[in-house]
């Protein structure tokens, strides 16, 4: 069996000497792989090579040298982009076209998007008229990134591009379901001729994770994952005062109005709630349909769901494959099983895996209809194939309901009147809105409000975020 037993620090590999964890296949159920963690010691020494490499000079280098740095990061990675995408599908699940052209691509977009925000960074200006009265940016220090498994590069990606080109050096800690994918991201980071310490990996579960806030000697800690995770990272790096930037959780409305083009607002609407076996956290999972349309929409996504495809992850094609683990699969299950017993009527899927399926963590399509706010699945995020329509008799309603959530990521809106499309944007309480599924520009901010937590990634924003504002007085730039 593959022993995964390395971790990358101060430029060179080291075995990990700490616990081990058993790897599953979500596919086979079957352990395919064992994963050897880092040692709190281990951690303890990765922020130290981190602090090191920053204080001996990444921390004063210049634009153009951390330019030409991300560069050769997207050019290794590339280079790996079908040995990133295998991974992924063995590792996650995900079907291996997914895998290729979701996942990777995501992941590579987000990085150049980061290098093109680069060309347009000021880092030292004067604040007022006056050339002595400065605005100076300032990279944190030690970066730790925190990330989940669900978009195992992608995530990465958004965080070390921002890392890197703000001038911080770091400290990964990928989730230990998605580890051998950060490993090949290492080789990627290992073979990109980066100063010693500037990019760490270090493998590990929770505990890791929690060392690796609790250290003060980290300066920011940038974490995607769940909301009880987030707010333990919150409570705790508020010990040192340490910086966070928090992508969490959601549960995003979908609002259909009567004007809206139907059939494609209920093709992209399932889409955008099943991709990635709905597994990501800004997957539109609650459907507000307006009343007069509201059966109409009902009868295309019965048809619809029945139509998408659950499949192995091997498989070409699109389909989406299954939960990354037995807890989130059965948590998936009783997800169905409740909205049942509470009396939502469901119109596709349902318990228990495809038909065709009769080993692995699948879940079958699954759409409720007649779900109302007063349901755990209105309010709680499933993470899975799962998706609820209500009806809504107007604007002002639809709103209400869209906003009816502790979450904060996303809203999507359907509908041909664009002063409605706007109207409604403004009005929902949160991060990200795509209206007519027109998809978010690479290097526009990533992030929410409330339980979905609190910063952006991604292009400028997700440079500044690893940075700092210093004012300066008194003396003009010297160039
Ligand atoms: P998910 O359920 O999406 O995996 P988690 O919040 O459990 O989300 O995990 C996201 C990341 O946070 C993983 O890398 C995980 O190992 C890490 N993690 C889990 N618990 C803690 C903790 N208490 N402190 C720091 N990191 C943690």
């Amino acid at each position: 069996m593959a022993v995964f037993d390395q971790i990358f620090i101060a430029g060179a590999w080291q075995p990990a000497s700490g616990k081990s964890l058993a790897l599953i296949n979500p596919d086979t159920e079957a352990q395919e792989a064992q994963l050897v963690c880092a040692s709190p010691d281990q951690c303890a020494e990765a922020v130290a090579a981190a602090r090191r490499a920053f204080d001996a000079g990444w921390g004063q280098s210049d634009l153009a040298t951390r330019r030409a740095a991300l560069e050769r990061v997207i050019t290794q990675i590339e280079a790996r982009a079908e040995k990133l995408a295998q991974t992924i599908s063995t590792e996650i699940g995900a079907p291996i076209d997914f895998a290729r052209k979701g996942q990777v691509a995501a992941g590579l977009a987000h990085l150049r998007a980061t290098l093109g925000a680069l060309d347009g960074l000021v880092e030292d200006r004067p604040l007022t008229s006056h050339p002595e009265h400065r605005l100076r940016y300032e990279p944190l220090g030690v970066a730790a990134l925190i990330t989940p498994w669900n978009w195992p590069l992608n995530q990465v990606a958004l965080k070390l591009g921002g890392a890197l080109a703000a001038g911080c050096c770091m400290v990964l800690k990928p989730s230990e379901l998605s580890s051998r994918t950060a490993l090949v991201l290492a080789e990627a980071m290992a073979a990109a001729d980066l100063p010693p310490g500037v990019f760490n990996l270090i493998t590990g579960a929770g505990d890791i994770g929690a060392a690796l806030v609790q250290n003060r000697d980290v300066d920011i800690v940038s974490f995607t994952g769940s909301t009880r995770t987030g707010r333990f990272i919150a409570a705790e790096a508020a010990q040192n005062m340490t910086r966070t930037v928090l992508e969490l959780g959601g549960k995003s409305p979908n609002i259909l109005f009567e004007d809206c083009d139907l059939p494609l607002a209920i093709t992209q609407g399932l889409a955008h709630c099943f991709r990635n076996a709905g597994q990501s956290c800004n997957a539109a999972s609650r459907m507000l349909v307006a009343r007069d349309i509201y059966e109409r929409a009902i009868a295309l996504a019965t048809e619809g769901a029945a139509q998408t495809r659950v499949d192995r992850p091997a498989q070409p094609g699109a389909h989406i494959g299954p939960q990354i683990n037995w807890q989130q699969y059965a948590r998936v299950q009783g997800y169905m099983s409740q909205g049942i017993a509470e009396g939502a009527r469901l119109i596709a899927g349902g318990p228990g895996r495809p038909d065709h399926l009769d080993h692995g963590f699948y879940s079958r399509p699954t759409v409720f209809a007649d779900v109302t706010p007063d349901m755990a699945i209105f309010t709680d995020e499933i993470f899975g194939p799962v998706l609820t329509m209500t009806p809504f008799d107007s604007e002002e309603e639809a709103i209400a309901l869209a906003n009816q959530t502790e979450y904060g990521l996303a809203g999507y809106i359907q509908t041909a009147d664009p002063a409605r499309a706007d109207r409604v944007a403004r009005a929902l309480r949160v991060g990200m809105v795509q209206i007519n599924g027109q998809s978010r520009e690479n290097g526009a901010p990533f992030g929410g409000r409330g339980l979905s937590g609190y910063g952006r990634e991604a292009g400028v924003f997700g440079i500044r975020a690893f940075q700092d504002a210093k004012s300066i007085s008194g003396a003009a730039l010297q160039l």
